[in-house]
């Protein structure tokens, strides 16, 4: 029998993500209602994917990835995430598909106390909306156009995973046995960084996503702020496969282009540099420090004496 949009709902999208006492009308109502505390505003970040997304993909990637990459977004600007809805459009009800993709969104939900609160589900050519909401206090928000010069350049997480994965998703590389499983899983379920985007508040002077890669993520903010950086590029934190594939796949070019869309780069003041790392270390969080900002645009990588790194990009 045709499960109804009743059933749908019913079945995969009211249980499962966070309770928030905050939610006072959650799914099953017209409209959602939710409190938002004194003194915060209200971030919101909106994801699409369309028929081509959604057709070939691992249900339950396209589930965790879609609130994954909304969750990394916020965390770049220092929110607290809260609340999302989702609209879906399926050609038809396909049960398994719908249990695998609902399961991996609310567990991710659930993990980082993130409520699903409304929606629509309808039936036609394959498209998802979701809408993520996130509180933050407005001194609080984090924003790329807040580097400075002399400010230094942090990274969180390792970078290089996103880079071999695409080469081995598309055919261009076969990664060696010992990497493929951990490299591919990091990319079908990548764990946001929504600790590190609130360990930035109010110590940070800006933070980016990298999904378009480190350099993109600096370059284009930087420059239009007439600011640019140097990275060193030896401090570039590379993952363990980028490390073993590093000599095939390209020199440091492989980590600066490598899009990890659940990483952060982010800038620092130096006199908070120290207040910063020690947030880190008693969060027990990563972050690496891998250049500084500078008054003249573009990006220069340069080696730990001193020169120019002019290696293959
Ligand atoms: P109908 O279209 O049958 O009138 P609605 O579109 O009003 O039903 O949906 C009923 C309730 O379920 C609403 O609260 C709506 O926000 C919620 N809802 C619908 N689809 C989803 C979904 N995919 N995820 C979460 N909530 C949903
Ligand atoms: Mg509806």
């Amino acid at each position: 029998m045709a499960l109804s949009e009743f059933d749908i709902i019913e079945l995969y999208f009211t249980r499962g993500s966070a309770a928030r006492d905050d939610v006072v009308v959650g799914v099953g109502d017209d409209a959602a209602q939710v409190r938002v505390p004194e003194g915060h505003e209200v971030l919101v970040d909106v994801s699409t994917a369309g028929e081509n997304d959604i057709a070939d993909a691992d249900p339950a990637s396209l589930g965790h990835r879609s609130l994954a990459l909304a969750l990394a977004r916020l965390a770049a600007r220092g929110g607290h995430p809260a609340w999302f809805t989702l609209s879906l459009t399926r050609p038809r009800a396909d049960e398994r598909w719908l249990e695998a993709f609902s399961a991996a969104m609310l567990a991710l939900a659930a993990r980082h106390g993130v409520q699903l609160v409304g929606g629509d589900t309808t039936r036609g050519p394959a498209r998802l909306t979701l809408h993520l909401h996130g509180l933050a206090r407005a001194e609080e928000i984090l924003t790329p156009a807040g580097a400075r010069a002399g400010d230094a350049v942090y990274v969180t997480g390792k970078l290089g995973d996103g880079a071999l994965a695409a080469a081995e998703r598309s055919g261009e590389l076969a990664l060696p046995a010992e990497d493929r499983e951990p490299v591919l899983e990091r990319f079908r379920l990548p764990e946001p960084p929504v600790r590190e985007g609130l360990a930035l508040r109010g110590l940070a002077s800006s933070a980016m996503v990298l999904a378009g890669g480190l350099a993109a993520a600096l370059d284009a903010p930087l420059s239009q702020r007439g600011l640019g950086a140097t990275i060193q590029v030896e401090r570039l934190p590379l993952s363990d496969g980028a490390r073993r594939s590093f000599e095939r796949a390209g020199g440091w070019g492989l980590a600066l282009r490598s899009e990890e869309p659940c990483a952060l780069a982010f800038t620092v003041a130096p006199r908070r540099r120290g207040a910063l790392e020690r947030r880190f270390a008693e969060l027990d969080l990563r972050c690496h420090r891998i250049g500084t900002v500078e008054p003249r645009p573009g990006l220069r990588l340069a080696l730990d004496d001193g020169s120019e790194y002019g290696g293959p990009s």
